[in-house]
């Protein structure tokens, strides 16, 4: 790994990408904060990301500051920062929107929008939401037994607040639910199936409740994107239509027909098309108007989740995009149910959704720092052909003497033509030097020669009016790579499982040109720990733009839009933890404060998840040191020192602690 040296740092140059400067900030935004940052985010004028948790300049909180606020509390990077008002904005973005679709579409239906907890489940998250929700009418939905017994917990008292039960429900899930009813909880089982409708009515009537029960219809249409599977002719939920007519028969025969009180589906998350989303809708609207006409008396009408995050800002139809706003979604759902259901001549229920990462992906920031890097630099190469004999005086052999010819010939005219030989030299001495016919020396002043050759060959393509494809490719050959102070499987687990692009940019220097190409390697001893993958308007981009490495200073990146399903589904690749989680608030006055720190996972705290008990692993240790000083292998004071060293790798952060 080598530290870029100091007298190749980046030129400053072009004008600072500042939101004071809107004009420098769209002729040159490399990072396109403008489009995916969706206001929260701004590069403030002092080149540093600024959060903008109600999208004015009059509030802002300098990331930067954040960061060594927590160093100077002894919490280095990597950070998760979570903002509560970012959170709060949007729930209140997500309830205007339906509101106002309400209100332009003359729709006589309610709104409730309800948390999926899985979507993240931290305790302070699922707190957040609550508490903001409660204000806007959100309830929330559990997928299992153990999120129902802490959303339970987190709204006791609460009898009002809407507590949706997805996901396959055994016996005991099923009693917990009817118990909650009996408590006065407004709480609906959705049933995935035939099964679960009759232990829903068995312990309804053992209890002596009469829940309001919700049943989950497999659409015939099928979600978009990475998650399409979770509707559709082959989706492993819900109920197909027989089985629909079927639950109401059982429903009619166990007098419970009135008790139907949802009807629900789930299209799959981050729908990116509008298109797909509105008619699954309308087909759950047709399937609800047909259900009213035979007498059910649905109420709640949920759509599921899906409102997707625009992650490259392009608003397009890519997977990691959307091609809608937040407004037309909420219009095209009003609109084509309260249609459907004025054509059946039926009531407008009162519509449900579960949007889960929409509500809280924006709140939190993912900060690490670049611990190195190792980068392509051009190499001083010998004048002549003489110059390739190798110190003991041998002929430089003919693979060597080949590539050497390609440098030499090196000019715009003839690039791809010297490529190609390049390319083939360096192919023959790579067989050259594994017969033995080429030696050591020789074999390091090809890849010399070689990557010299590349970085030359890709400067003068960009200067070419239409650059060769072939050549198009070195831009990734030749990217550097940037040592991270975290892990992709921790933090960032959909970039390595399912390709998933977030925005990811410095924090500061943003008023430098940034004049690197990389790609992020992480902890990992693992060749998937990295990103390779970065947001582009137009497509994907195989590397980010980054600056120059300076001895000694701190470079900081974050990861944005990362609140959403990163958080539980990280896991401990090489036993590396979860990261430090700070909350930060802002005050009306616009000082902000770190409001709670949750410290991340100690080398003992997961030493524990494997089951190494710290003590015993101290203890042998300590016998081993006075073997040790028994035989004179080590005085009694290395023994301390080392037992000190152990101790305090015990206690000590996973990451990399670099003071
Ligand atoms: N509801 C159900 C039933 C789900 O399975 C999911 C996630 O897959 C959601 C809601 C949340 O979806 P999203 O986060 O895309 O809004």
């Amino acid at each position: 790994m080598t530290q870029v040296p100091e007298k190749s740092m980046a030129e400053r140059g072009g004008e600072p990408l500042t939101s004071e400067n809107p004009r420098a900030a769209s002729s040159w935004d490399p990072y396109a904060v403008e489009a995916w940052g969706d206001g929260f985010f701004v590069v403030g004028p002092r080149g540093t990301v600024m959060v903008r948790p109600d999208r004015k300049p009059s509030r802002e909180i300098d990331l930067l500051a954040v960061v060594s606020e927590l160093k100077g509390r002894g919490y280095a990077t990597p950070v998760l920062l979570h903002f509560r008002d970012v959170l709060e904005t949007t729930l209140r973005d997500i309830r205007g929107a339906f509101d106002r679709a309400i209100s332009d579409h003359g729709y006589q239906g309610g709104y409730a929008g309800v948390y999926p907890i899985k979507v993240n489940q931290q305790r302070t998250v699922v707190e957040d939401v609550s508490r903001i929700g409660a204000d806007l009418g959100f309830g929330l939905e559990v997928g299992s037994k153990p999120e129902l017994l802490a959303v339970l917990a987190i709204t006791a008292d609460q009898p009002d607040r809407l507590i949706v039960c997805n996901g396959f429900k055994e016996d005991r899930y099923v009693e917990f639910a009817m118990l909650a009813a009996k408590l006065g909880r407004t709480i609906i089982p959705v049933v995935e199936n035939l099964e679960e409708l009759g232990l829903v009515l068995d312990h309804a009537e053992r209890i002596g409740v009469r829940p309001a029960i919700g049943i989950r219809v497999n659409l015939d249409t099928q979600g978009v994107g990475r998650w399409a599977g979770s509707s559709g002719m082959r989706a492993k939920f819900g109920l197909t239509f027989s089985e629909t007519l079927r639950a109401v028969e059982m429903l009619g025969e166990r007098g419970a027909l009135d008790r139907l009180h949802m009807l629900h589906c789930h299209m799959g998350s981050q729908m990116h098309d509008i298109r797909q989303l509105t008619r699954g809708v309308g087909e759950l609207a047709r399937i609800y108007s047909e259900l009213v006409h035979l007498g059910v008396g649905i109420t709640y009408l949920d759509v599921g989740g899906g409102l997707g995050i625009d992650y490259d800002g392009s608003q397009t139809n890519f997977p990691f995009s959307r091609n809608y706003s937040l407004e037309e979604y909420a219009g095209s759902i009003v609109h084509r149910i309260g249609s459907i259901c004025d054509e059946a001549g039926v009531r407008h229920p009162t519509i449900v959704t579960e949007s889960g990462r929409a509500m809280v992906a924006q709140q939190s920031v993912l900060v690490f720092d670049v611990m190195g890097a190792n980068s392509f630099e051009p190499h001083v190469l010998p004048a002549s052909t003489e110059d390739l004999a190798g110190p003991e005086g041998a002929e430089p052999p003919r693979p060597l003497v080949d590539l050497f010819d390609a440098w030499t010939r090196l000019e715009p005219e003839t690039l791809l033509e010297c490529w190609h030989d390049a390319e083939n030299a360096r192919s023959e001495a790579v067989d050259t030097f594994s017969l033995g016919y080429m030696s050591l020396h020789h074999r390091a002043e090809v890849e010399r020669i070689f990557w010299t050759l590349a970085l030359k060959t890709r400067e003068l393509a960009s200067g070419l009016e239409q650059i060769p494809e072939e050549l198009e490719a070195l831009d990734e050959l030749l990217t550097d790579i940037y040592f991270c102070n975290l892990s992709v499987f921790q933090s960032l687990p959909d970039c390595w499982a399912i390709d998933q692009v977030f925005p990811i940019m410095p924090i500061h220097r943003l008023d430098e040109r940034p004049t690197r190409r990389a790609t992020l390697a992480d902890l990992t001893c693992d060749s998937d720990g990295k990103v390779d993958r970065f947001i582009d308007r137009e497509d994907v981009r195989a590397w980010l733009p980054l600056h120059e490495l300076r001895e000694g200073e701190p470079y900081l990146l974050a990861a944005f839009l990362v609140g959403a399903y990163q958080e539980t589904l990280g896991d401990l690749h090489n036993l590396f933890g979860d990261t430090h989680v700070a909350h930060i608030r802002i005050g009306e006055d616009g000082r902000w404060w770190i409001e709670e720190i949750v410290a991340g996972d100690s080398v003992s705290d997961v030493l524990g998840y494997m089951q190494y008990e710290p003590a015993t692993l101290s203890r042998s240790l300590r016998s081993e040191c006075e073997a040790s000083v028994r035989e004179g292998l080590m005085t009694a004071d290395e023994s301390r020192d080392l037992l000190a060293a152990y101790e305090s790798g015990l206690s000590g952060y996973t990451y990399l602690e670099r003071d």
